[in-house]
Formats: C-alpha cells, sequence, structure tokens
C-alpha cells in the first residue's frame, strides 16, 4: 500500500482500492511501520523516522491448551515457573476460576516469543508440555485442543505492542504522533507518550486525533 500526501488531498493506493481525503488518519502499527510495507510520498520527516525506527515492537505469544479436566491446583489463577531459557513458558493463567473451564494459557516473550513462531503447532504444544511435566509430573495427560498466536508472523501486525527500547526516549512518542501538513494524523498505542501498549492508550491516542480534527 502507499500513501501520496504531496498534493492537496491525500492519496491512498491499497489492493483493495483507492482512496482519497482531505485527512488521513494512520492507526497503522509499529511493527508495520517499521517495515516499510506502507510506502509514504514524500518520504515522512526525519524525527518521525527517527522515532520508528528507534521504538521497539515486542512479542508475547499466547498458547491456549485445553485439557480434559483440570490437573492443576483449581483455586490458583497465575502460575509462575522459572525458565532456563529466558522468556520460555514463565508464565500461566488457568481459566477455571475465571470461566470454569479446563485451559491453561501459557506465554511466550521477545526472543523466545519471536524464536517460537517458526515452530510448527506441533512442536510449540510439545514444548509446552515439557514444562508443564516439569512442574506437574510425568503423568499429566496430553491437551485436547489447542489455540497458538504469532503475533511477530502476521503482516498486520508485525509485532505484540511496542516497549522502550534502549536508546529511545518518551519525547520519540511524540514525534511519532505528530501531525503532518494537517493532513496525516497519527494514532494508535506505540503514539501514547504515556499508555503506550495498551488498548486504553490506543483508544486515548484516537479521542487525541478526533480533537485535533474537530478543533
Ligand atoms: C498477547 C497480547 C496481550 C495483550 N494484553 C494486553 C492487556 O492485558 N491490556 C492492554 O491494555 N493491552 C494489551 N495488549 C495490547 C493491546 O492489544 C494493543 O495495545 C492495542 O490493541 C493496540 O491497538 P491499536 O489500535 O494501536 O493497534 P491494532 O489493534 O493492532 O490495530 C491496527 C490495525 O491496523 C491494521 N493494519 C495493519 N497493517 C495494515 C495494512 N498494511 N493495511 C491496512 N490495515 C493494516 C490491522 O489489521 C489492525 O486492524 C496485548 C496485546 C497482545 C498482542
Amino acid at each position: 500500500s502507499s500513501v501520496d500526501w504531496s498534493g492537496d488531498r491525500v492519496l491512498v493506493k491499497t489492493n483493495q482500492g483507492n482512496y482519497s481525503g482531505d485527512r488521513l488518519i494512520i492507526t497503522l502499527p509499529l511493527g508495520v511501520l517499521k517495515r516499510g510495507d506502507v510506502s509514504f510520498s514524500p518520504a515522512m520527516p526525519a524525527p518521525k523516522r527517527a522515532a520508528i525506527q528507534a521504538l521497539g515492537m515486542g512479542v508475547l505469544n499466547k498458547c491456549y491448551l485445553r485439557f480434559a479436566k483440570v490437573f492443576w491446583p483449581a483455586e490458583i489463577d497465575w502460575l509462575e515457573h522459572i525458565p532456563s531459557r529466558r522468556g520460555e513458558w514463565n508464565e500461566w493463567v488457568s481459566f477455571k476460576r475465571a470461566a470454569n473451564l479446563p485451559i491453561l494459557l501459557g506465554f511466550n516473550a521477545a526472543d523466545r516469543g519471536r524464536e517460537i513462531e517458526s515452530l510448527s503447532d506441533q512442536a510449540i504444544v510439545s514444548s509446552a508440555m515439557q514444562t508443564l511435566r516439569k512442574i506437574f509430573g510425568s503423568q499429566i495427560p496430553d491437551p485436547v485442543d489447542y489455540q497458538i498466536s504469532r503475533w511477530a508472523s502476521d503482516p498486520f501486525a508485525r509485532g505484540s505492542y511496542s516497549f522502550n527500547a534502549l536508546g529511545s526516549t518518551p519525547n520519540m512518542r511524540d514525534d511519532l504522533a505528530e501531525t503532518l501538513d494537517e493532513m496525516l494524523y497519527f494514532a494508535g498505542e506505540a503514539t501514547e507518550r504515556e499508555h503506550f501498549s495498551t488498548t486504553h492508550g490506543a483508544y486515548l491516542s484516537g479521542l487525541r486525533v478526533a480533537d485535533e480534527i474537530m478543533a
């Protein structure tokens, strides 16, 4: 896709058709902006490009495992585990108390989260079960179903949510949010200086841009 903001009206070309308007609100995830999957003509100014480059897009992947019945302590919601590989299955959530379901959700974060995306579903489930068997013993059953996310490989996400990478500054969030020529407006969680990484941050950024346009 491409955004042409060289004229009086902004033109957007996509594989679903072309659009034009007086203004464009861009809520692309930081990961998508980083990859340059959407081109801008003219190029965005240097501070915005620097912010896109320096701010980090993190990865947190989920693997839901459904079992025939609960074999873990039913009264516990969060299970913490110290893995030998950083970020690997270090946190689990039980859906027993919240939803009365025999489901455990395991997380892989950061580098390990990125790494597992190239593994097959079977390899991911088997790695999860190795960890659970370390915690609960070898006799626990295999899951009857699973659901796995791969946020870094998702072309419409390219990561889970932004973080302050080493070398980035809070001002870069403002640079990312900066409106260009009263034509290109930027919203989305990564543009929120205080509440980045969150749903409410994304929501607040939408309100900010709406206020700016209505003013
Ligand atoms: C595993 C995980 C757990 C999380 N947990 C929490 C939590 O507990 N609490 C919390 O507050 N937040 C949490 N978040 C973060 C929260 O989900 C995000 O911060 C929020 O959804 C970001 O909203 P957004 O509108 O900025 O981006 P998104 O919701 O990612 O919206 C971006 C939109 O752009 C579209 N898009 C992308 N590329 C293109 C393209 N090339 N062309 C056209 N459209 C495109 C996408 O399809 C999408 O609709 C979590 C996120 C993840 C992944």
